[in-house]
C-alpha cells in the first residue's frame, strides 16, 4: 500500500484536480493506493476568515461567496471534462455546506464568539468536498473508491484545533474495518475524531500529518506528499530562486527543517513515518516525472553538510534574569511550567552560562499570555528584586541551518555567522541542539530575507555574485562596462557572476536589479533619463535583498565623492579612481574608513595612483607587515612623464606639450596637468596611506612651468604663450645634461613633507629612465633600503585604469572567499 497526499495547490482548480486523478490512476496500476486530500487552495483560509469576520463584524458574505465560487467553478470544470461524471451530488453537497455555514454563523453572531469545537467543524469543510469530488472523478473513470472517515478511523486527543493521533488505537480501527480490495482509499486530511467521537483538527497545514498517520496505520510501503515544487529545497525557493533541490534527507533532518519553518512539510509529519521507517517522498504534481526528495533513514548521498536554511518569524524573545536566578534550583522548571500552564509554546531556549538569565522565543501572539503567567508566578521574586522586570524583545525571527553532516564538518557555524555579519545583521541569541544537527540564530524579523539570501550564498553557492552600480560612464567607466561585458561569461565559468545593476551618466540612468543587458548599453542609456539618487539605489538593494552591492564612481565629481561615507554606511562597497574623496579633509578620510569598518564594506581606490599599477595594495601590505615609509619619490603623471622625456630628446617644452595635448595624453586643458595639482593629490594619497596626517594645502607644489609664468587666459591663448617657457626649460635641461642628469617632474615625500617639483636626476635614480608616459614609484622604507622598492609601468589611459578598477572589483570577491 502506498499513501499519496495532495495539497491545496495541487487541487486548486478543475485542471489540476484532473491531473491529480491521472497521477492516482497511473499509480494505482502499480499496486493499492490510498489518498489524503487537502481542501482546494485558499478554501481553508476563507473558512477561517468566515469565522473571524463573523466574530468581529457579524457578517462574512464575501468569504462565503468566494468559497461558493471556487467550488462551483471546480465542479463545472470536472463535469465538462468527465462526460460520465454526475455533478448533481457535488452541487448538493456544496449547497448543504453553505447552509450549514450560515447556521453556524448565526450561532456565532448570537454568542459573539466561536467555541473551538464549532471552529474545528467549520474549517475542515473544504477537505470533505475535495474527497467527494475525487470520488466522483475516479468513479466516472471506472475505479472504485472507499471513503475513510477520519473521525471514525483516527483517534486523536481532545485538543479540537491541534490534536495528535494515537497510532496504535487508530491502527486497530483500520484492522477492524479494512479498505476493501481494489478500492482507492480516500481520506480527508486535517481531521480526526476524539475519544467522544467528536471532530478535531490537526493544526493548519495538518494534512501532511494526516498522510503520515494513515501511512503508519496501514504500515504503508511509502508515503508520498505531492505538492507544487519538485521536492524539498535548500531554502524556500520563492525567496532564493537558485535554491538547491535535495535528493534525500534523513528523518531527523526533515524534522528539524520543518520545525524551523520549511513550509513544504508539517513538523508533525515525520514522527509517525520515522517510527515505522516508512520512506517518504516529496513530489511535484505539476511535474510528476521529477524524482522528488526522499526522506528516509539516512541523509543520503547529496554530500551536503548543510541541507537547508529555514526561518520562522513573528516571534518575541522573553528574557528572565536577575540576581536571584543564580543557583536557585528549579528556576527553569518554574519558568517553563508557567509557560506550559498558560498554553504558550516555546520555540527556542538559550541560557547564559552564568545562570543569570534564561531567554526563550515564543510566538508573538502569545506574548500577553506569557507576560501574565510570568508576573503571577514570580510576583514575590519581582517585588523583592530577585528578578529584574521581564524583558520582551519584539519582531524577531529565527534563521536555522540544518544538516546531519554539520557534526563532522568544521567551519559551518563560522560561515553562517560571517554571512550574517556581512549583512550587518544583529544576532540577538544563538542556539545549537546537542545533536549538532541544527544551529539557529535569533535576528530582527526585518532582516530575515536578506539573512537567508546571504547565508545561502555563503553556504550553498559556489558562484559569487557582485552587483555593480556604476556612476560615470565616460572614458574609464565606459571602458569598465565594456570589459565586464566582454569578461562576463568567462568569469561565470569561474564562479563569479557580475551583474551591472545601474549605469549613470550626468542626466541619464539605467536601473535593473536583475542586471542590465550590456549589449548596446550605450544606446539604452542614451534613451533614458534621470539623475543619480542614492536613495533609489538603497531601495533597490533592500527590495531585492542584494548581498554584495558595489558602487563604482568613475566621475571626477567632488559632490559624489562627498557621499562615499553615506554609500558605505548604506552597505555598499565603494570602488573609485576618483581622487577627490581621499584628498578631502583628514576628518573625512577617517570618517570613510570608520564607515567601511562599521558596515564591513570595502573602500578601494587602487587606481587613484598609478592607474592600473598595484601601488596602494603593495604599500598597504608593506605597512601592515610593520614596514615604515622613510622616503618616496616618483613620477606620478603620465602626461608630464611624456613631456619631460621629450625634453631629453631635444624637443622644446612647448612642442612637447603640444604633441602630448594632440595625442590626448594631457587633460583637454594642459594647465590641469602642468599646475601639478593632480600629482599633488596622488602624493597626498600615498602620504596618508603611509600614515601621515596631512591636508592638501600641506603639499608644496611647484607647477611644471617657469617661476612666475603667466598661465591665464583661454587654452588657445595659453598654448600660444607657451613658447615663452622654452628658453627656461632649454637652459635647465642643458644645465642638468652637463652634470649627466635629466629633468623630471617628481613628487617626493621626505621626513613627513610632501613636495611636487621639477628635479634634475642622475643615472642612478630610478626616475632617470622614466619617459613616454611611464610612471615610476620608488619607495624607500625600513625594509627597502638603500635600494628602493620600485613600481613602474604605464600609469595612465582609460583601458589600464578600467582594468585596475576591475581588479578592485575582483578583490571584493577574493576578500569574501577569504583568499
Ligand atoms: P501544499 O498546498 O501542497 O500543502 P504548501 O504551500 O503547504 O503546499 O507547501 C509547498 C510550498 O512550501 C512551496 O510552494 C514552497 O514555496 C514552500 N517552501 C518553503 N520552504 C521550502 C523548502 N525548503 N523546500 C520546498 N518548498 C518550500
Ligand atoms: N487545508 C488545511 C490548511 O490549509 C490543511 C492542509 O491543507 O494541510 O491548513
Ligand atoms: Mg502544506
Amino acid at each position: 500500500m502506498r499513501v499519496l497526499k495532495f495539497g491545496g495547490t495541487s487541487l486548486a482548480n478543475a485542471e489540476r484536480f484532473l491531473r491529480v486523478a491521472d497521477i492516482v490512476v497511473s499509480n494505482q496500476c502499480q499496486g493499492p493506493v490510498s489518498l489524503v486530500l487537502s481542501a482546494p487552495a485558499k478554501i481553508t483560509n476563507h473558512l477561517v476568515a468566515v469565522v473571524e469576520d463573523t466574530v468581529a463584524k457579524g457578517e462574512a458574505e464575501i468569504h462565503i461567496g468566494e468559497i461558493e465560487r471556487i467550488f462551483t467553478e471546480l465542479f463545472h470544470g470536472l463535469a465538462q471534462a468527465e462526460s460520465k461524471l454526475d455533478s448533481a451530488p457535488l452541487f448538493q453537497a456544496l449547497e448543504k455546506l453553505v447552509g450549514q455555514l450560515k447556521q453556524y454563523l448565526h450561532g456565532i453572531q448570537l454568542l459573539g464568539l466561536c467555541p473551538d469545537n464549532v471552529y474545528a467543524k467549520i474549517i475542515c469543510k473544504g477537505e470533505r468536498l475535495s474527497i467527494a469530488a475525487m470520488k466522483a472523478v475516479l468513479e466516472a473513470r471506472g475505479h472504485q473508491a472507499y471513503i475513510i472517515d477520519p473521525v471514525q478511523y483516527l483517534v486523536g486527543h481532545d485538543d479540537y484545533l491541534e490534536s495528535m493521533i494515537d497510532i496504535e488505537r487508530s491502527t486497530l480501527n483500520f484492522r477492524a474495518n479494512p479498505i476493501p480490495q481494489n478500492h482507492v482509499g480516500l481520506m480527508a486530511g486535517f481531521t480526526a475524531g476524539n475519544n467522544k467521537g467528536e471532530l478535531v483538527t490537526l493544526g493548519r497545514n495538518g494534512s501532511d500529518y494526516s498522510a503520515a498517520v494513515l501511512a503508519a496505520c496501514l504500515r504503508a510501503d511509502c508515503c508520498e506528499i505531492w505538492t507544487d515544487v519538485d521536492g524539498v529545497y535548500s531554502c524556500d525557493p520563492r525567496l532564493v530562486p537558485d535554491a538547491r533541490l535535495l535528493k534525500s534527507l534523513s528523518y531527523q533532518e526533515a524534522m528539524e527543517l520543518s520545525y524551523f519553518g520549511a513550509k513544504v512539510l508539517h513538523p508533525k509529519t515525520i514522527a509517525p513515518i520515522a517510527q515505522f521507517q516508512i520512506p517518504c517522498l516529496i513530489k511535484n504534481s505539476f511535474n510528476p516525472q521529477a524524482p522528488g526528495t526522499l526522506i528516509g533513514q539516512d541523509a543520503g548521498e547529496d554530500g551536503l553538510a548543510i541541507k537547508g536554511i529555514t526561518t520562522l518569524d513573528k516571534l518575541t524573545m522573553v528574557n528572565v534574569s536577575g540576581p536571584g536566578m543564580k543557583g536557585m534550583v528549579g528556576m527553569a522548571s518554574r519558568v517553563f511550567g508557567a509557560m506550559s500552564q498558560a498554553g504558550v509554546s516555546i520555540v527556542l531556549i538559550t541560557q547564559s552560562s552564568s545562570e543569570y538569565s534564561i531567554s526563550f522565543c515564543i510566538e508573538q501572539e502569545d506574548r500577553d499570555r506569557a507576560e501574565q503567567a510570568l508576573y503571577s508566578s514570580f510576583e514575590l521574586e519581582l517585588k523583592d528584586g530577585l528578578l529584574e522586570p521581564v524583558e520582551f524583545i519584539e519582531d524577531l525571527a529565527i534563521i536555522s541551518l540544518v544538516g546531519d553532516g554539520m557534526r563532522t564538518s568544521r567551519g559551518v557555524a563560522s560561515q553562517f555567522f560571517t554571512a550574517l555579519a556581512e549583512m550587518n545583521i544583529n544576532v540577538v541569541a544563538i542556539a545549537q541542539g546537542s545533536s549538532e544537527r541544527a544551529i539557529s540564530a535569533v535576528i530582527p524579523a526585518e532582516n530575515v530575507s536578506s539573512a537567508v539570501k546571504a547565508c545561502h550564498q555563503n553556504l550553498f553557492n559556489a558562484n559569487h555574485a557582485l552587483d555593480v552600480f556604476v556612476i560615470g560612464v565616460g572614458g574609464v567607466g565606459g571602458a569598465l562596462v565594456d570589459q565586464i561585458s566582454r569578461q562576463g561569461e568567462k568569469l561565470l565559468g569561474q564562479g563569479i557572476e557580475i551583474r551591472v545593476c545601474a549605469l549613470h551618466s550626468i542626466d541619464q540612468r539605467l536601473l535593473n536589479a536583475d542586471g542590465i543587458s550590456l549589449n548596446d548599453w550605450r544606446g539604452q542609456l542614451e534613451q533614458s533619463s534621470g539623475a543619480f539618487e542614492l536613495s533609489d539605489l538603497i531601495n533597490m538593494v533592500r527590495r531585492n535583498h542584494i548581498i554584495n552591492p558595489v558602487i563604482v564612481d568613475c566621475t571626477s565629481s567632488q559632490a559624489i565623492a562627498d557621499q562615499y561615507a553615506d554609500f558605505l554606511a548604506a552597505g555598499f562597497h565603494v570602488i573609485t579612481p576618483n581622487k577627490k574623496a581621499n584628498t578631502a579633509s583628514m576628518n573625512y578620510y577617517h570618517q570613510l574608513r570608520q564607515a567601511a569598518r562599521g558596515t564591513r564594506r570595502k573602500f578601494m581606490y587602487e587606481t587613484t595612483v598609478g592607474a592600473g599599477l598595484p601601488v596602494i595594495e603593495n604599500l598597504q601590505n608593506l605597512i601592515a607587515a610593520g614596514d615604515e615609509l622613510v622616503r618616496f619619490n616618483g613620477i606620478l603623471s603620465g602626461s608630464l612623464s611624456y613631456i619631460f622625456g621629450k625634453l631629453d630628446e631635444g624637443m622644446t617644452f612647448s612642442q612637447a606639450t603640444g604633441v602630448a595635448k594632440d595625442n590626448g595624453f594631457t587633460e583637454p586643458d594642459p594647465r590641469d596637468d602642468l599646475s601639478g595639482m593632480d600629482v599633488a593629490r596622488k602624493l597626498l594619497i600615498l602620504a596618508r596611506e603611509s600614515g601621515l596626517e596631512l591636508e592638501l594645502d600641506d603639499v608644496q607644489v611647484e607647477p611644471a612651468l617657469p617661476p612666475g609664468f603667466d598661465a591665464s587666459g583661454s587654452v588657445e591663448q595659453f598654448m600660444a604663450r607657451l613658447p615663452e617657457a622654452d628658453a627656461y626649460f632649454t637652459e635647465q635641461a642643458g644645465k642638468a645634461a652637463a652634470e649627466g642628469k635629466v629633468l623630471r617632474y617628481v613628487g617626493e615625500i621626505d621626513q613627513g613633507k610632501c613636495v611636487v617639483r621639477i628635479m634634475a636626476v642622475d643615472g642612478d635614480d630610478p626616475m632617470f629612465k622614466i619617459k613616454d608616459g611611464e610612471n615610476a614609484l620608488a619607495f624607500y622604507s625600513r625594509y627597502y633600503q638603500p635600494i628602493p622598492l620600485v613600481l613602474r609601468g604605464y600609469g595612465a589611459g582609460t583601458e589600464v585604469t578600467a582594468a585596475g578598477v576591475f581588479s578592485d572589483l575582483m578583490r571584493t570577491v577574493g576578500w569574501k572567499l577569504g583568499v
